[in-house]
């Protein structure tokens, strides 16, 4: 039994930190009695987390006071290796084993310190990997592997994100963004990158209206916070992409015409001989077709080319056929409606087995939440600027990417948004 000294709280604090259980690093408040954490809470101070936590980060304490957590340094002694070997496992000091680390690194760059790799994995804080890479970086070595690789991590979709928007991985605007299709995909919704702070942007989005349609084979977390859950086969998400782009274009002949002009290779000139860009001689850029002067131009010319919303061009061909070079060509937007023509809403339900009529359906949903044409002012520190307004967003991670051909799933699923002008920007 303690005795009255041993229970007096000589010690009461509360040391704001960041969670260490996952790479999403939410700020945390902990609570420290005479030396022992005895309270973790979210810091609402923190951009990460806002004040909330989950569960696996509450429970921290007891990985720490966990009776069988590793404390020091073990050596295996047995080298037999093998199922139900023992590896005869001994305690050392940190000294030893330290100076063995240090004995084989020295081994290792004498002979070559490329010989060296680090491996890392997602699941542990993400400053740890910068002291890593810096460490490297001494030491003389470019291998490094942080794991996650196949199916656990998002090969397809950071690859296409950092293509299409330059970032390691997206979410819709919650805060505006009215609607939103899910592809397998839980942010929002308690996991992925920071997740509790999505998951109370997600909720907030929800309070005021927000609808969230989800495509998943399973009744998966996010799946049951659905407005609308559509089952669907297993790693056919790009077929639907595909069918809810031709349905925009061909059936509903909705898209966002100023973004694919301004912001897309939708109106360069194809080559009919063998299906590439036609490039100038000089520059070898692209060419699209200036409407205005009725004339081919190089597609970052000036006089059609918008960095800015509110920055005058003339209008670029996105349909029709125009004689260059001696070949009649089309804009590559011409080749894209053509080639999503296959993905009829009953073709598309073949493979995915998503009802066709919900195919049609979702993809007027969509494109009508879309708000094509609308526009907002934000501030910035040049003065107010005008952007486009499109309360819309699919995104995409393990569920969709997880099959073959996961980079092209994710780049059609991309491609929803782009037909409506919704990236990178307000929604
Ligand atoms: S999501 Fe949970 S486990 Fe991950 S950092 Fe935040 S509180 Fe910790």
């Amino acid at each position: 039994m303690a005795t009255a000294a041993q229970n007096r709280i000589e010690e009461d604090v509360w040391i704001p930190t960041c969670c260490g259980q996952c790479y999403c690093m939410c700020g945390i408040k902990v609570r420290r009695q005479n030396g022992i954490v005895t309270e973790i809470e979210g810091n609402p101070d923190a951009p990460t987390g806002r004040g909330s936590i989950c569960p696996k980060g509450l429970a921290s304490p007891h990985l720490l006071y966990d009776p069988y957590r590793v404390n020091y340094p073990l050596k295996r002694t047995n080298p037999e290796k093998g199922l139900g070997v023992d590896p005869k496992f001994v305690r050392i000091s940190w000294e030893e084993a330290l100076d063995t680390i240090v004995q084989k690194l020295n081994e290792c760059r004498d002979r070559d310190p490329r010989g060296a790799f680090f491996q890392a994995t997602t699941t542990q804080a993400s400053e740890i990997r910068f002291g890593v890479i810096g460490f490297m970086k001494g030491f003389g070595t470019p291998n490094y592997w942080v794991s996650g690789g196949g199916l656990h991590c998002g090969n397809g979709a950071h690859f296409m994100n950092g293509i299409m928007h330059v970032a390691w991985s997206i979410i819709p605007d919650f805060a505006h963004c009215n609607y939103a299709l899910n592809f397998g995909c839980s942010k929002g919704h308690g996991a992925g990158h920071v997740d509790v702070q999505n998951a109370t942007k997600a909720a907030d989005a929800r309070a005021r209206g927000f609808k969230n349609v989800v495509f998943d084979p399973f009744q998966s977390a996010q799946a049951s916070k659905a407005h609308e859950w559509v089952p669907i086969k297993v790693g056919t998400d790009g077929a639907m992409a595909l069918g809810l782009v031709n349905s925009l274009l061909n059936e509903h002949g909705i898209y966002d015409a100023e973004y694919l002009m301004y912001k897309t290779n939708a109106p360069y000139l194809i080559r009919p001989d063998d299906g590439r860009y036609v490039r100038d001689d000089v520059t070898g850029n692209p060419i699209v077709w200036d409407l205005e002067d009725n004339c081919p131009r190089v597609h970052n010319d000036s006089a059609v080319a918008r960095v800015e919303y509110e920055d005058e061009a003339h209008e670029v061909a996105l349909t029709g056929t125009f004689k260059v070079n001696g070949m009649d060509c089309n804009p590559a937007f011409v080749l894209l409606k053509e080639h999503v023509k296959k993905y009829t809403p009953e073709y598309v339900e073949k493979i995915t087995s998503v009802p066709a009529a919900a195919v049609s359906r979702i993809a007027k949903e969509f494109g009508e939440a879309a708000e094509i044409g609308s526009t907002v002012t934000i501030q910035t520190e040049k003065g107010p600027k005008k952007i486009p307004s499109r309360p819309v967003a699919t995104h995409f991670f393990r569920g969709a990417q997880g099959h073959t051909n996961s980079g092209w799933t994710c780049l059609s699923i991309d491609m929803v948004n782009h037909m409506v002008g919704a990236a990178d920007t307000w929604g």
